[in-house]
């Protein structure tokens, strides 16, 4: 993994990376401090989108983690920076909880209730957890009507400490069943999800790794993209069968200790 004291910009899955759940890994504060401290950048990015960069911050921050909510990055976060490329101050019926709202309107993008009061630019799913049947109504005649249908992430179940539950790909089966229609994804493994990241920190795919745990999301990501991975065995290896034919990590490892004592190397720690 010599290679690895190229990189400028480090990008971390969060869970089953950096945490699992409400517990802190082994060596992700200290490897997330020692990039800081040699000047380099990184960015913890995650396909939950029922959370606002704010939520994450003040969680993560919690947690012990020393992070900026420029160093988050959501597929609520990627999704609406998706949207502005498309349409100036774009309106959207929105499917995401009250803390995305907020995300959303921070970025310029208004948030419409009323479906026939206004023009509506895009439906948007999300990972709703408040979500009604009076909105999945709603949202389903805009899709008929034929407005642009675009989905936050595809990861069909949340592991939680109740086991696993419905995430936002569940919902975007419910939708394809009743209107036909497949929506565009933002988050992991699409390009859309990185894009934005390594334009923000001004870093070609050569100068970033990302290092995760799930090989159909966050190595794939890196595969399309032509960026360097680092699996973890550290979270959930249940999905690798979803991953496309021919993805593979640049390098494998038990846990992030290996990367901390490469980069504490070079600092001569
Ligand atoms: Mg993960």
């Amino acid at each position: 993994m010599n290679w690895l004291s190229q990189i400028r910009h480090f990008v971390f899955d969060l869970d089953g990376t950096l945490i699992l759940g409400n517990q802190v890994l082994p060596y992700a504060r200290e490897t997330l401090g020692l990039i800081r401290k040699q000047k380099k950048s990184f960015t913890v990015v995650t396909n939950n989108s029922s959370r606002s960069i704010d939520n994450y911050q003040r969680f993560l921050t919690h947690l012990g983690f020393s992070i900026r909510p420029s160093e988050i990055h959501t597929s609520g976060k990627a999704t609406a920076q998706y949207l502005n490329s498309l349409t100036h101050e774009p309106s959207v019926y929105l499917l995401g909880t009250r803390a995305l709202v907020e995300d959303f309107s921070s970025f310029g993008i208004a948030c419409v209730n009323e479906i026939d009061a206004e023009p509506i630019d895009f439906v948007v799913l999300a990972f709703d957890q408040e979500i009604t049947y009076k909105r999945i109504v709603e949202a389903s005649i805009l899709i008929r009507r034929g407005v642009p249908f675009i989905a936050t992430h595809a990861d069909v179940n949340i592991p939680t400490d109740r086991g696993l539950l419905p995430d936002c790909g569940s919902l975007i089966s419910m939708f394809q069943t009743s209107t036909g229609v497949t929506p565009k994804v933002i988050g992991k493994p699409n390009i859309e999800m990185i894009h934005p990241v390594l334009r923000s920190h001004q870093v070609s795919p050569e100068e970033t790794v990302i290092i995760g745990d799930r090989l159909y999301t966050d190595i794939e990501m890196g595969w399309r993209a032509g960026i360097r991975t680092v699996l973890v065995r550290t979270g959930d290896m249940s999905g690798n069968h979803l991953a496309s034919e021919g993805v593979k990590p640049t390098e494998e490892t038990d846990n992030l200790e290996q990367i901390y004592r490469i980069l504490a190397q070079e600092n001569g720690i």
